[in-house]
């Protein structure tokens, strides 16, 4: 692996507030800035040190043209960074419910917001994953304390599942959303599962058997996910959902699990091991949609039963 600029080192450029007043003042400028002006709106009073700065920051955070200073992208990530909150905020908020039931038992749902992570809960029963999570965990992942800003709770977890999708999706697809690097999956199927009602398996401590863990080579952001969400963005998934009254944009963590007024049911077959095939099998209503998915997690076919209805070919030459 190359950096442009060793990791500790941009860490120290960065441990000063001139310097990051700069990124600041040339983000906002929203374009590239002369010396003098910068300097003026950065450190009026600058008693030499200013350029010394600037020069730090020249060449991998900014960059210098015939018309000025400007941010280049590791610059703009900076400011980005700190304005979500990420890096200089640490807010947290206390267990509150949620307008929803707990999709196996019923129980209201809570969520809480601490570390820049959100829990969503059940208040009663074990949910879906274990382990060092909290009890009865649904949703364990992060979002940035700027999501919180001018939301109340329900609109909170909505927005944690969009950014959610925001993130996986690509994971599922191969690319990172962090760097772009390469995503590695690897499929962990419990052999010993067993998760009786309201309980989870002793075995692998969750819910679900299947999960796939989606790792990028390159920065080793990691996240775990069940496995049959892969096939949830394919238009054949889509479609049959749609067909079945789902016809608003739906997250897919919430397509599943939340979305209980839809009689649906979904198995996971694991026809073969190394390499992994999965027969998936969502049934909704009397209808049911079979996707066999390989363990790179692609959808290599689709069916209908019964079938999707087609045109009839009444005979009408005209
Ligand atoms: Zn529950
Ligand atoms: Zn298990
Ligand atoms: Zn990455």
């Amino acid at each position: 692996m190359t950096w442009e600029l060793d990791p500790a080192e941009a860490f120290t450029t960065l441990g000063n507030e001139t310097r990051l007043d700069v990124l600041r003042a040339l983000w906002e400028a929203d374009e590239a800035m002369r010396y003098t002006s910068l300097r003026r709106e950065v450190a009026p009073d600058d008693r030499g040190n200013f350029g010394y700065h600037l020069s730090k920051l020249t060449g991998h955070f900014v960059q210098k043209s015939n018309d000025g200073y400007e941010l280049r992208l590791a610059g703009e990530q900076v400011v980005r960074a700190v304005i979500a909150g990420t890096i200089t905020a640490n807010p947290s908020l206390p267990s509150q419910t949620v307008d929803d039931e707990c999709t196996f038992c019923g129980a209201p749902v809570e969520f809480q917001y601490d570390d820049e992570t959100i829990t969503v809960s059940c208040t009663d029963c074990e949910g879906l994953v274990g382990g060092d999570l909290p009890r009865g965990t649904f949703i364990h992942y992060e979002f940035p304390p700027g999501g919180l800003a001018g939301r109340d709770a329900a609109e909170i977890v909505d927005a944690a599942h969009v950014f959610y999708d925001a993130k996986v999706i690509p994971m599922l697809r191969g690319i990172c959303p962090i760097c772009a690097g390469q995503i590695e999956s690897t499929i962990e199927h419990c052999e010993d599962h067993d998760a009786i009602d309201g309980e989870l398996c002793v075995a692998c401590e969750t819910r679900n058997e299947t999960w796939a863990v989606l790792r990028c080579e390159r920065c080793y952001y990691t996240r775990r996910v069940i496995v049959w969400f892969a096939a949830l963005t394919h238009p054949g998934v889509i479609s049959f959902y749609y067909d079945h009254g789902i016809d608003e944009s739906i997250p897919v963590w919430k397509l599943p699990w939340e979305r209980l007024q839809i009689d649906r049911h979904v198995d996971v077959d694991v026809i073969e091991r190394e390499p992994y095939l999965f027969d998936i099998s969502i049934r909704i209503d009397d209808d049911t949609l079979s996707v066999r998915m390989g363990g790179d997690l692609t959808v290599r076919t689709i069916e209908r039963e019964p079938p999707e209805p087609t045109d009839v070919d009444d005979g009408d030459p005209g």
